[in-house]
């Protein structure tokens, strides 16, 4: 691996230790974390939608309904941050994506659906708020969460410390990986084959579009060399037609973009490891503590995982 892919990597993983400090949660309150994952999250969410309909009174109430005195705690407790949140409209968690990125975020019919979207719903359960998902370009996501026009962004949101100076990142949820993808018969065998004026696509203000971006001399591929495109799907599209010689781009969405086009195939040699995580307001800390609250009851019970593991095969 060359030494400039070392330096971000280190960075990110600086970025990565940075965010882990920021948020400690409600951590004490997931105590109920034996419970088969499915069970609870269904469970969980039940509570947590009857706790806010009708007030904290409801929770012994709900308490009878759920099995599970563990997963009753974790809602109560959840819906408790709920109280004081401030989210852009009233019961309501505005998620802002850029719903091109499967297995992340996609359409199903007119559906956006995906990982971060069945997080995001799991979050809003959590805290007694309906999930609202805004599909944007993916550059046009920090701006909406720092002019308050969505609550979050999640959206295989990679931590940077760039992106750290405009917004806060939550605890992260999912790791990922930037790779390059080739066509199948190409001359191209690791990363560094891409140094010499080899044609780059990417995605507008990615992360892989940052990387590639980059002078040689900080391990990039400089500006000149790199094409930007506002959808992952459409960088594919100019590899497969010919118009790029590679694309950086993050490892779920380039297997699932292998997976529907014929004749491309991804390079062994990863390129950058990077954390994922929402971002949320600088001026909404309530919103940062409670979405880190939920996202560490969520993990403790298994939600988080049997949702990566519901679209992401093991291999
Ligand atoms: N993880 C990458 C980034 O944060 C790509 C995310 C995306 O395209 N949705 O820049």
């Amino acid at each position: 691996m060359k030494k400039l892919t070392a330096a971000v990597i280190a960075g990110v993983l600086a970025a990565a230790a940075l965010t882990g400090c920021g948020g400690s949660g409600s951590s004490s309150a997931a105590s109920g974390s034996g419970t088969s994952a499915a069970g609870s999250a269904v469970e969980s969410s039940a509570a947590s939608e009857v706790s806010s309909a009708a007030g904290s009174s409801a929770s012994s109430e709900t308490g009878s309904a759920a099995s599970e005195a563990g997963s009753v705690a974790e809602s109560s407790a959840a819906s408790e941050a709920a109280g004081s949140l401030t989210t852009v409209k009233d019961g309501v968690l505005t998620m802002g994506t850029n719903a091109y990125f499967p297995p992340y975020e996609y359409y199903e019919g007119e559906e956006v659906t995906g990982i971060d979207v069945e997080i995001a719903r799991a979050i809003a359960d959590k805290l007694g708020l309906t999930l609202e998902v805004e599909d944007m370009d993916f550059d046009a996501i920090i701006t909406a969460v720092q002019g308050g026009k969505v609550d979050m962004g999640l959206a295989g949101m990679t931590v940077t410390p760039d992106r750290q100076e405009n917004v806060n990142f939550s605890d992260s949820y999912a790791t990922g990986v930037q790779v390059v993808i080739v066509k199948e018969d190409s001359e191209i065998a690791t990363p560094d084959d891409l140094a010499d004026g080899k044609k780059i696509g990417v995605q507008l203000g990615t992360t892989g579009d940052t990387y590639a971006s980059d002078t040689p001399e900080n391990g990039g591929y400089g500006e000149e060399n790199v094409e930007k495109y506002s959808k992952g799907a459409d960088a594919v599209m100019a590899l497969v037609q010919g118009k790029v010689d590679a694309v950086i781009i993050d490892n779920e969405p380039a297997k699932s973009f292998v997976e529907s086009n014929e004749g491309l195939k991804i390079l062994e040699t990863e390129y950058v490891n990077e954390d994922y995580a929402a971002a949320i307001s600088k001026d909404n800390d309530g919103l940062l503590d409670a979405v880190n609250g939920a996202l560490s009851e969520l993990k403790a019970d298994g939600t988080i995982q049997s949702i990566l593991d519901k679209y992401i095969s093991a291999n």
